[in-house]
């Protein structure tokens, strides 16, 4: 996968990385598969038994300690890390813990397997090493969007939106056709929009709807029901993710009174998303009207949550986050109601 930004960006990415280490009193990070390691060096490691390891001192250079089979996919960036290729027959955790020195405080990715985690223990005495997750440090970083991945993410979610605006327009036949046949003809229209790979297209008709995870099967949709659809994928690097909701033929009463509600809650949602205002509130605005409205009880899930590298990552628009937005922060807005074996519905942007 291709990541936009350039040696710059990534300089400044490690330079703050290295800031907030300073910060937190971390000595090193340590960053494997997952997505920090492509926003810190626009590399992106396969999850593969073969350890691919980032290692940020908290000053000095970063190196990327990589399979050498797999260094001719690096893009090098000079000044931002230095490349330390590994050889089948060396030991790569040897190599990361001779990199790392004896740090006092160690950041390790989330994401990093456990038995790489494990393998460094064996080299760091466990009484004088203090393990922190990297979240302390990759947070702040990851949450705040700088352009380029403010432009990115605007990309995807335009290239969502035309498949969104095709369903809407009817340019997706729906009746006679099951589930995973729109969700197959859904995925393949984000890839015709820009998106480098689909990460999901749940297609949930009538009473699947009430599922809001629902895998689309064989299911045939009918005439005359609510059909979900959330669908996204990602392109460059950032992520889409949409719900839009259809219905074949006449709209029930029930059905278009709740979807009233709905609209009017994610419009809500919408307009309480302002600087200084907490994750907290966006939620409780939004469910407010739902359950004024006395759909309460059916809204079963949080608001939002934060999209980039990763569709679902922080900042989490739920009730006790109290966290609150700053320029920068990209979230969904997505409240839903479900009925349990009728229907279902989600708006999200
Ligand atoms: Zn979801
Ligand atoms: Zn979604
Ligand atoms: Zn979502």
């Amino acid at each position: 996968m291709t990541h936009l930004a350039d040696t710059a960006v990534y300089l400044d990415r490690i330079n703050r990385a290295q800031a907030a280490m300073e910060q937190a009193g971390v000595d090193v990070l340590l960053v494997s598969v997952g997505r920090d390691l492509p926003y810190l060096t626009g590399y992106e490691a396969m999850p593969l038994e073969r350890l691919t390891m980032l290692v940020v001192p908290r000053g000095g250079e970063a190196t990327l300690v990589i399979p050498r089979m797999e260094a001719p996919r690096v893009v090098e960036q000079p000044g931002v890390f230095a490349l330390r290729a590994w050889n089948e027959t060396d030991d790569p955790v040897a190599i990361v813990a001779a990199l790392a020195g004896t740090p006092t405080t160690a950041a390790v990715g989330d994401t990093m397997w456990a038995r790489f985690v494990v393998e460094l223990l064996g080299h760091w005495p466990s009484t004088s090493t203090q393990y922190l997750r990297s979240t302390v440090v990759m947070n702040e970083l990851r949450t705040r969007k700088d352009a380029a991945e403010i432009a990115a993410l605007q990309a995807a979610g335009a290239a969502a939106d035309r498949v969104a605006d095709q369903l809407h327009a009817g340019l997706i036949p729906l009746e006679g056709r099951t589930e995973a046949e729109v969700s197959a003809d859904i995925s393949a229209r984000l890839l015709v929009e820009g998106h480098d790979i689909v990460n999901f297209a749940i297609v949930a008709a009538g009473e699947n709807a009430a599922s809001p995870h629902h895998h689309p099967g064989g299911r045939v949709i009918r005439h005359g029901e609510i059909v979900l659809c959330d669908f996204g994928g990602t392109m460059n690097g950032y992520c889409s993710d949409i719900t839009r909701c259809v219905h074949t033929g006449e709209v029930p009463e029930d059905i278009a009174r709740a979807y009233a509600v709905l609209k009017e809650a994610q419009a809500a949602g919408v307009a309480a998303g302002r600087i200084g205002a907490s994750c907290e509130t966006v939620d409780a605005v939004t469910r407010k009207v739902i359950d004024d409205a006395g759909y309460g009880e059916w809204f079963v899930h949080r608001t939002g949550h934060g999209i980039g590298m990763d569709a679902h990552e922080d900042p989490y628009i739920v009730e006790g986050n109290r966290r609150p937005l700053e320029v920068g922060h990209a979230y969904s807005v997505e409240p839903g109601i479900y009925v349990e074996g009728k229907w279902g519905m989600r708006l999200e942007d």
